[in-house]
């Protein structure tokens, strides 16, 4: 129900009835118990559809909120969301890097406090801390991080730790499922779409939602799209496969390839201990240059991620795709336009039915504020529960 209420962003109690199929007295029943937890509000009075003007009701933001925390390794960025999931405060601290991981913890859980302490806001206000982050799920004990880092982080429990620090209760969520959480919650997206939401920064992993919820397979470890192999005598993968989508579609796939290849190295390198964001600049500017190194790297990068999401397409029937974060910033419509063109000549539903493909968030919050909206979504629609809080 309080789906339909963010949904329509206000609406009355006989829309609710109309719209859940639950009987008016159900509706009354628990808009009363919604009203006195503050958790919706009125909002004034509707058209008249004969009788008297029915009273609106719409979600309260000002009441309670939501925390989201994006793992990085370069940045750590920490957002504030109202109940629909708007950003009303953002910092970030430095990233993870090489410091262990009780420390980096103790930075983010004095960050979210002093966060709190600017806006005014009591920790009992926070419904909780969505963390973001990347990895293969291990267990109970959460995700390994980054690879460059994972030894230290994929034993770590990242969330009990800052759960434990912060005093709110905290959840730790993929971070391709965050974002695709995050458009499914603050976009008004009807929940019966199946989509998938693309999340490009280091690796490269879909969120999938059919009818409303996340898609998370038998150890939550679905949507890892980045481990499709593309070229199987391809480069070695940290997964311990070979030649799989990470090693040649995202940006630290194209600095992979540059360094494994002597030539390229030479002419996009820097020598020494190369800096990889440095590295894929390079490499974007040669394309402007009409460097065709350049443009065979990029080219084969957008062939290669419009191809598997051409695949992964067949087998679900969606009806939109979503390409989204850091990874997206520079090339994101040539990736839309290679995905738009291979749908059209060759998806299986062709002539069925049209996927749209849109370009969304490629800022460096967007992961943080899908996390945020974990939060909301495990805690307001429970029936769609997409992870344990
Ligand atoms: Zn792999």
């Amino acid at each position: 129900m309080l789906d339909l209420i963010r949904s329509s962003e206000s609406i009355s109690r006989v829309e609710l009835a109309q719209q859940s199929s639950l009987t008016e007295v159900t509706i009354s029943k628990i808009v009363k118990e919604l009203l006195s937890e503050g958790i919706i509000i009125q909002a004034g009075q509707g058209r008249s559809t004969g009788g008297k003007r029915p009273i609106l009701l719409k979600l309260n933001t000002g009441v309670l909120y939501a925390v989201g925390v994006a793992f990085g390794i370069p940045t750590i960025v920490i957002v504030l969301c109202g109940l629909s999931g708007t950003l009303i405060e953002r910092v970030d601290i430095p990233g993870m890097g090489a410091e262990p991981p009780p420390k980096v913890i103790a930075r983010v859980a004095d960050a979210v406090r002093q966060l709190l302490e600017d806006r005014g806001i009591q920790p009992e206000s926070i419904m909780g801390i969505g963390v973001a982050s990347s990895g293969r799920r291990r267990g109970p004990l959460g995700w390994g991080a980054d690879p460059l880092v994972a030894r230290k982080w994929e034993r770590f429990n990242t969330a009990a730790e800052l759960e434990a620090r912060c005093g709110i209760p905290a959840i730790i969520e993929n971070d391709a499922n965050c974002v695709a959480l995050g458009t499914f919650w603050s976009g008004g997206t009807d929940a019966t779409r199946d989509f998938m939401t693309v999340y490009m920064a280091q690796g490269i992993g879909a969120g999938i939602v059919i009818g409303g919820a996340i898609f998370r397979g038998s150890s939550d470890n679905a949507g890892e799209i980045g481990h499709i192999v593309v070229e199987p005598d391809g480069l070695e993968c940290w997964c311990g496969s070979r030649g799989c989508l990470e090693t040649v579609g995202t940006p630290r796939g194209i600095v992979g390839q540059v360094l494994a290849d002597p030539e390229l190295a030479e002419l996009f390198g820097d020598g020494g201990a190369p800096d990889q964001a440095a590295v894929y600049r390079r490499v974007v500017a040669g394309l402007d240059d009409g460097l065709p190194q350049a443009e065979e790297l990029i080219a084969r990068s957008v062939h290669s991620v419009a191809t598997a999401l051409l695949g992964l397409n067949n087998v679900l029937d969606l009806d939109r795709i979503q390409l989204t974060g850091p990874g997206f910033a520079t090339m994101g419509q040539r990736y839309v336009a290679e995905l738009r063109t291979l749908l059209r000549h060759a998806s299986f539903t062709r002539g069925v039915h049209d996927v749209s493909v849109e370009l969304g968030g490629t800022g460096q919050d967007v992961a943080a504020l899908g996390a945020a909206s974990v939060v909301l979504h495990g805690s307001l629609t429970p029936h769609h529960r997409s992870a344990r809080i």
